[in-house]
């Protein structure tokens, strides 16, 4: 993808992104990286199209994100999957295909039963997002996302509340979409995710880039945050 970040500042109390200005070209999948707190969550929403920056813009191959037009075609998994909890998993996305996408019944359930079974969830539609464990109902929220066929899928720390078998299970459904020709921006505290999947780093503190570069960078830290950093999540 093109990502261009042009002297971006976004301000709650205080300043949490500070100036960020960033040109990459032919990435397909980003990784952000840092501490908590550091603007990962904050920069993702902004990027993704889901939160107005307070000063600047991001521009994502040739449209700015702010162009609802730009918004159809990106997809956002959340830390904790927001499926609606009334609905089976199949539900969940036939019924957001059917609003959003004025697909008939039937061309919606088709495409719910492709994308589930691609996750591996073909023997889970049918139940409640209550009586699926977690790596499935999380599985089930890229399954929905991938059914509006973005072109770029954001994902903020998907596994945050998975056990190590959930989530390994979560992250190697995403690394078989590799060849999908999906691209990828996502937050993570798993680096063996970021080196198996991810082919640019930006790693963040405070709000700034300390470190970005190829994902060999968290293997050869030039900042003394990225090496303090490294340490602690190896
Ligand atoms: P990360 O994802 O790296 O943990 P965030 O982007 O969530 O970081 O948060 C960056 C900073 O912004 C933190 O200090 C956080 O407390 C603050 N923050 C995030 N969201 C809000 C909000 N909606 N209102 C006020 N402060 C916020
Ligand atoms: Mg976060």
């Amino acid at each position: 993808m093109k990502l261009s970040i042009r002297g971006l500042t976004h301000t709650y109390d205080v300043d949490v992104i500070n100036d960020l200005s960033l040109e990459l070209s032919q990435y397909k999948s980003i990784a952000l990286i840092g501490v908590s707190g550091s603007g990962k969550s904050t920069l993702l929403r902004i990027m993704s199209g889901l939160e107005q920056p307070t000063i600047g813009e991001v521009w994502i191959d040739d449209s700015p994100v702010s162009d609802p037009e730009y918004r159809k075609h990106v997809g956002f998994v959340f830390q904790h999957h927001n499926l609606f909890p009334h609905l089976t998993l199949k539900q969940n996305i036939t019924l957001v295909l059917e609003k959003t996408r004025d697909m008939g019944k039937e061309e919606a359930e088709a495409m719910a039963v492709a994308q589930l079974t691609a996750l591996r969830l073909e023997d889970q539609m049918d139940k409640l997002p209550k009586n699926v464990s977690g790596g499935q109902a999380q599985r089930a929220s890229i399954a929905r996302a991938l059914s509006l066929d973005p072109n770029i899928i954001f994902l903020d720390e998907p596994t945050s509340s998975l056990d190590p078998i959930l989530t390994y299970e979560v992250l190697t459904a995403v690394e078989e979409l590799r060849d999908s020709g999906k691209q990828f921006i996502f937050v993570t505290h798993v680096m063996s995710f970021v080196r198996d999947f991810a082919d640019y780093v930006i790693f963040m503190e405070n709000g700034n880039i300390v470190e970005q570069g190829p994902v060999s960078i968290i293997e050869t830290p030039t900042s003394q945050s990225l090496k303090e950093f490294m340490k602690k999540v190896r």
